[in-house]
């Protein structure tokens, strides 16, 4: 042994002796040269915040890597450090791009969500750095939406924007046009005034195969060795691979720019083996000359792109559906976690109008605030967060989130209220003890306060807020145990109420749900939902009482009728107003549609089905989290001999069905509305059979919509889809159910000369028409396999109320539908789809004795009560900031030449809307409220759109004269603004 040893030793030293090797000094200092290929190397990481691991697990390293997530980061660092960083910045080596507090998910979030977590991100920045991020960077999710390229492109000021997803068909043929980089106008109203510069990748954010240097990756891309003496020497052999790499990607692109995305998720852990590498490539690649090899920004990239002066191709609609090869269609994850989704979207339309209350007392800096759930709603849209494609125990985290912020929220909203209805408050005593409950449990049945015992003279007192700035009236549905009660206004005049009796289907739902969620199964059951109709100022309140007395009227007429062959000719009519659906004796469905004041009448059926989920089994693609693959269709039948339970009165019909056991179905007909409302609970879905199971409802009609249909692009902008086709490219039809599903946030709709048949949803989900005159929404799924695209994880969700005791999920959620004369549809759509985002809020307090109305303010008119904004627009922000100022922000609702008279150039005055107040300044600002919107005009890059394109003339509205305090707003247009008052 020892003999062998020296012997080693001595060639050691021998070849040390004889080499030439020394210190080398790499040159990376090259720019853009003109007449070269140019080759910008950007590194990048892509840290998720949540998927396999929670936010924090992956943060602090737990489970095995270690990721930064910037903000914690920055917070926990020196003054040094952050200096250091800060020059990083300032000199362009770091470039913050993108700047959301995360990279949101395009096709399940609400632009609401998507302005509010840029907005966050950006500030931040701002504040930290006095920097606004100029490119956006989608490059994960799983197709790119319309909203995304205008509204969180141009509106917040990028300059371009750059993404790794799109359809493999598409990619192709875009790779041969060389397609990939375009001018994409996303909004028909908006046209160029709101385009911006994108770029799709060749393949997807990761480099070029065999350039991939993460310490420890299981890539086996060979590194650079420039040593001479070692046998692995491969200068000339690396730097033809790399110049070859440069040569493709240039035959695919425009201009003589690249861009190398040198990266991909959780890298650069270890950032010097990946600068090592990037370092000797410059260096040897510059000398070789072939091509210019630099260490670039997407910025910097751009500006190159920009400098060139190419025209570049137009690019309209947006990149929905992504498959990312043939049957692997990711249209499954526009419905995955459909509770998880229902929550983001109701707990978003709460954090609206609690900053709007929170505003009005004025913000306690001092906490509670919304700032919580700010954060924790703007981390929920994160790409695989309210995406539904997580891990489970990922996801429970981010519903824990926002149930933090949620009850933080909630003690904001109470002291709001409690401020703001308290006589004594304006003459400064506040000494308001009031303490104002809140039922987030409403949509099991599960309200403490209304289910409280009234019979000893207590009374309830409803205060019911309306975020929205029109005068709005709906139906309120609380539920009671005892149904001897009357509803009072705050004149104390008796209004007309309805009890409609609580079936045992909701009680069972509300037991073992209150049991999941609270620990405890709830001490007492109501017996009756009442129901009556509240009608509140815009920004504003209402106070109902509701006490105990004999009930005269309004008590639900029940009639069950016991659907059979032999009641064939029989028919059942629903709905006390213009609206009335017709159901059939025989089966109990659904055949007419009928509306006695816009005269329409239409036959229209409504089915439950389900998808099989394919297991896989064939090509190793099973239906998932992320995708949608069925294998066959299977209709639900409803059960033989079951009862078709309606109940009638003043205010509402319901037609309860229990399809199956796992599928209960309540139709609401309003005497006021002339839509219907449709109340599903689906689950536990059965997969002891084996088979994972999607569960659609459909709604048929007789139109002939010739495989058109229109689905909204992040609750905005409504696009045309067709069935079986891409403007693109030439469809290769795989999948004819799973190629044809599109995210929907508000709604879905289809027409032909006669008619449109519109659905509203209350939360993201997946949905087509798959035959004319048909709608279709994916409401849950529930399946067995893993899509094999990361998650490891089936998609099987489920509730529990002990570690043993769980069953599959149930969600309760709701649709709704309208059919209108050609033309007339969109005012419903926009209109009462602003109202689904925006519900009444609902405070509860217990008053006994004395008279709640003459002691307190029982009704609130946050703007002017002579005032209330036009129908087409809403506020989006109203919120004070923590130096006093206030961030607000309205949108114009409808698109250009959707209605006639609603398509309009609209005006708010914003003397009215801040009524109680005086405005000192106001600026326009981005979008994203980073910077004056007039500085971002300026700095916007032009670019040539190839070909000729006449396009309408867009309009927007004009400057704000600071005297006048007037806002116009075109159709489809967004306008944010800074404001401060006079103390
Ligand atoms: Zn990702």
């Amino acid at each position: 042994m020892a003999v062998k040893a020296w012997f080693l030793a001595l060639f050691m030293v021998a070849l040390l002796s004889c080499g030439e090797s020394k210190y080398i000094v790499y040159n990376t200092t090259s720019t853009i040269v003109p007449g070269k290929i140019n080759v910008h190397l950007v590194p990048h990481t892509h840290d998720d915040v949540g998927w396999l691991k929670t936010i924090d697990q992956y943060y602090v390293g737990s489970n095995n890597s270690i990721q930064a997530f910037f903000q914690r980061w920055w917070d926990e660092q020196s003054e040094a450090v952050k200096s250091t960083v800060k020059h990083l910045v300032s000199s362009g080596q770091l470039e913050l791009i993108n700047g959301g507090i995360c990279m949101h998910d395009e096709a399940a979030t609400h632009y609401i969500d998507m302005i509010d977590q840029t907005t966050l991100g950006h500030r931040f920045i701002k504040a930290e750095f006095n920097v606004t991020p100029r490119i956006g960077w989608q490059i994960d999710p799983f197709g790119h939406s319309a909203v995304q390229a205008y509204l969180l492109g141009a509106e917040v000021g990028f300059d371009s924007f750059f993404f790794g997803r799109i359809d493999y068909q598409d990619r192709a043929k875009r790779k041969n046009e060389k397609t990939l980089e375009v001018i994409w106008r996303g909004s028909k109203s908006l046209g160029s005034s709101s385009q911006i510069f994108a770029g799709a990748f060749p393949e997807n954010y990761e480099p070029p195969s065999n350039f991939y240097y993460e310490v420890n990756g299981d890539s086996d891309s060979p590194i650079v060795q420039d040593n001479t003496n070692l046998f692995d020497y491969n200068v000339p052999e690396r730097v033809n691979e790399f110049v070859a790499a440069a040569i493709s990607q240039a035959n695919i692109t425009r201009t003589n720019h690249v861009m190398w995305t040198m990266g991909t998720d959780f890298q650069y852990q270890y950032a010097h083996t990946w600068f090592r590498q990037l370092d000797k490539f410059i260096h040897y690649v510059n000398q070789d000359g072939r091509v210019n090899a630099l260490y670039s920004t997407p910025s910097i990239y751009t500006d190159a792109k920009h400098a060139t002066d190419e025209s570049w191709p137009l690019k309209s609609d947006d990149y929905f559906p992504y498959a990312d090869r043939i049957n692997a269609y990711w249209t499954g994850y526009f419905t995955s976690r459909p509770a998880l989704k229902g929550y983001v979207r109701a707990t978003s339309g709460y954090y609206l109008a609690a900053r709007q209350l929170e505003f009005f007392k004025g913000k306690n800096k001092a906490g509670p605030t919304t700032d919580y759930l700010a954060d924790a709603l703007a981390i929920a849209q994160h790409h695989d967060a309210v995406s539904g494609t997580s891990k489970q125990h990922v996801a429970d985290d981010y519903a824990k989130r926002i149930a933090i912020g949620y009850t933080e929220a909630e003690q904001v909203v109470a002291a709001s209220l409690a401020y703001l209805t308290d006589s004594t408050s304006k003459t400064g005593s506040n000494s308001s003890s009031i303490k104002f409950q809140q039922c987030p449990l409403l949509n099991i049945s599960y309200c403490p306060p209304s289910e409280a015992d009234l019979s000893k003279g207590k009374n309830l007192v409803i205060v019911v807020y309306n975020p929205l700035g029109w005068k709005r009236e709906d139906v309120v549905k609380i539920p009671i145990v005892d149904e001897n009660v009357v509803v009072r206004d705050s004149r104390g005049k008796e209004i007309e109420s309805q009890v409609i009796p609580l079936l045992l289907a909701s009680v069972a739902t509300r037991n073992y749900h209150a049991k999941a969620y609270l620990g405890k199964y709830p001490k007492v059951t109501p017996s009756y939902w009442l129901a009556f109709s509240a009608t509140v100022p815009p920004l504003g309140f209402s106070t109902y009482i509701v006490s105990s007395a004999k009930r005269a009227a309004g008590a639900s007429e029940k009639e069950t009728v016991y659907v059979s062959d032999r009641s064939q000719n029989h028919t059942i009519k629903v709905g006390p107003g213009n609206l009335q659906l017709v159901y059939s004796g025989k089966d109990g469905k659904l055949t007419k549609y009928i509306n006695r004041r816009s005269s329409v009448e239409e036959s229209v059926d409504q089915s439950f089905g389900y998808y099989s989920g394919d297991d896989g089994s064939v090509d190793f693609q099973a239906s998932g989290a992320y995708i949608f693959r069925p294998n066959l269709t299977y209709p639900i039948k409803s059960e033989r001999q079951v009862p078709l339970t309606v109940f009638r009165g003043p205010l509402l019909d319901e037609v309860h069905q229990r399809v199956n056991s796992w599928i209960y179905q309540v139709t609401r007909v309003y005497k006021e509305k002339d839509h219907a409302e449709f109340e599903f609970t689906i689950g536990p879905i059965p997969i002891d059979d084996g088979i994972g199971k999607e569960i659609i409802t459909k709604i048929s009609s007789s139109l002939k919509s010739n495989k058109k249909f229109y689905t909204d692009s992040n609750g905005r902008d409504f696009i045309e889809r067709i069935r079986d086709y891409r403007k693109d490219w030439t469809l290769e039809v795989n999948q004819p159910v799973a190629g044809n599903y599109y995210p929907i946030n508000l709604g879905i709709y289809t027409k032909d000369t006669r008619s449109e048949l519109s659905l509203l949803v209350d939360r993201a989900v997946g949905g087509s028409s798959i035959v004319d005159g048909q709608l279709e929404l994916m409401l849950h799924r529930r399946l067995i396999q893993d899509d094999g695209r990361g998650v490891a994880e089936a998609l099987n969700e489920t509730v529990c109320i002990t570690e043993k005791k769980c069953q599959g999920l149930t969600v309760v959620g709701k649709y709704y539908l309208r059919i209108d004369p050609l033309g007339e549809g969109a005012k419903w759509r926009r209109s009462y789809g602003q109202e689904l985002y925006s519900p009444f809020l609902l405070a509860f307090a217990e008053q006994d004795g004395h008279n709640w109305i003459s002691s307190h303010v029982p009704t609130f008119y946050g703007i002017s009560p002579s005032y209330a904004l036009p129908d087409n627009i809403a506020i989006l922000t109203l919120q004070e900031l923590e130096d006093g100022e206030v961030l607000f922000r309205l949108a114009h609702l409808y698109e250009v030449g959707e209605d006639k008279d609603l398509s309009l150039t609209a005006s708010v005055e914003l003397k009215k809307v801040f009524a109680n107040k005086k405005i000192k300044g106001i600026t326009e600002t981005s979008l994203s409220a980073n910077q004056e919107r007039a500085e971002m005009e300026k700095k916007r890059l032009v670019w040539k759109v190839e070909g000729s394109y006449e396009e309408p003339k867009v309009t927007r509205g004009g400057p704000v004269d600071p005297t006048k305090l007037i806002v116009e707003l075109a159709p489809m247009e967004i306008r944010t603004f800074i404001i401060s008052f006079y103390s």
